[in-house]
């Protein structure tokens, strides 16, 4: 059945610092709304309980792309329009730029943000895994002050994560360390284009004199929250790709993996298709390790 709109007080927070105040005043009693792209959907199915609603989207400190030497730090109130068409995110964290182009439509991406993509805590969301990759730090901010976490320590179970009742996302930060790199991104939708992800494997690595001397590998749909695979990435450090190393690769991923199963796709379809995924980028890997020793 369809939401009530007057069973909703919507108000515009000002600035930030309006937004914390109110907050801070009463915690618990706002929800926040950005794009509104998750929340207007559970209204339109009558999921919204939320009787408050703060709009974020006026407020400009939170929507920004600041360039630094070491970082890379994007406001949470940023939409993936804007990260999709910025040229330094395009070429330093090309992974979050391509999970920025397969979130909806172009209409969707034009309201839909980071931080309602992260804070929504769908364990199918775009942009996790590759933020998981890339090492990101989030950045939250109340009237107490402001704390940066490693995003990989963010979310703590199904729409859980360590976001306080008056905090809110001001940043993520990523670091501008991953040129030389070799890093992959596959998505497993029914369709290329306004699809939910079934299955994404995300992966940084790096080759030094033929073994893998960093690695991070991240998914989408294998588990309650967007997952960082640590058992696999273990496997896989300091080691050359060997088959032997490989098929460990492929035990460790299915052991740490808990798939969702839902009306998209059964568990044991997305374990195979993580562990195809996992096969793909360890290709791509081996190509690497064998340039190099050319090299
Ligand atoms: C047609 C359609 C297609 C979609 N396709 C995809 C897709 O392919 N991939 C994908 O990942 N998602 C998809 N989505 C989901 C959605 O667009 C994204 O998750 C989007 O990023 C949500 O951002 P928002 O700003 O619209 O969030 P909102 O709906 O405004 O909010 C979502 C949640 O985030 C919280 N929130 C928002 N901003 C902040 C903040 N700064 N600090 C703290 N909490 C905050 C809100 O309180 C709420 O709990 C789709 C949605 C639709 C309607």
């Amino acid at each position: 059945m369809r939401g009530n709109p007057e069973a909703h007080q919507l108000i515009a927070a000002t600035s930030l610092a309006d937004a914390l105040a109110l907050l801070a005043n009463e915690p618990g009693a706002w929800t926040l709304i950005a794009g509104g792209t998750e929340l207007m959907v559970a209204h339109a199915a009558g999921r919204l309980s939320a009787p408050r609603l703060m709009s974020l989207s006026t407020i400009r400190e939170l929507s920004f792309i600041r360039v630094e030497p070491d970082w890379l730090s994007i406001g949470g109130g940023t939409t993936f329009g804007q990260i999709r068409r910025h040229a330094t995110i395009a070429s330093d964290s090309p992974l979050l730029a391509q999970a920025a182009a397969w979130i909806g439509s172009i209409a969707n991406q034009n309201r839909a943000t980071l931080a309602g993509n992260i804070v929504n805590g769908s364990p199918a969301a775009d942009a996790p895994p590759a933020l998981l990759v890339y090492d990101a730090e989030i950045e939250l901010i109340s009237q107490r002050g402001s704390r940066r976490v490693p995003y990989a320590d963010f979310h703590l179970g199904y729409k859980e994560s360590v976001l306080e009742r008056d905090e809110l996302v001001l940043a993520l930060h990523l670091p501008r360390r991953f040129e030389n790199h070799t890093k992959y991104l596959r998505k497993v939708g029914t369709r290329n284009a306004m699809a939910i992800t079934k299955v994404a494997i995300a992966a940084t690595a790096l080759f030094t004199e033929g073994r893998i001397s960093e690695i991070r590998l991240a998914a989408a749909s294998l588990a309650d929250r967007p997952l960082r695979l640590i058992a696999t990435e273990a496997v896989l450090l300091g080691k050359t790709l060997s088959r032997e190393t490989r098929t460990a690769a492929g035990a460790a991923l299915l052991s740490e993996v808990r798939p969702i199963d839902d009306i998209r796709s059964t568990a044991l379809y997305r374990a195979h298709v993580a562990a195809n995924l996992l096969n793909e980028f360890l290709d791509t890997l081996e190509h690497e390790q064998a340039t190099e020793q050319i090299a």
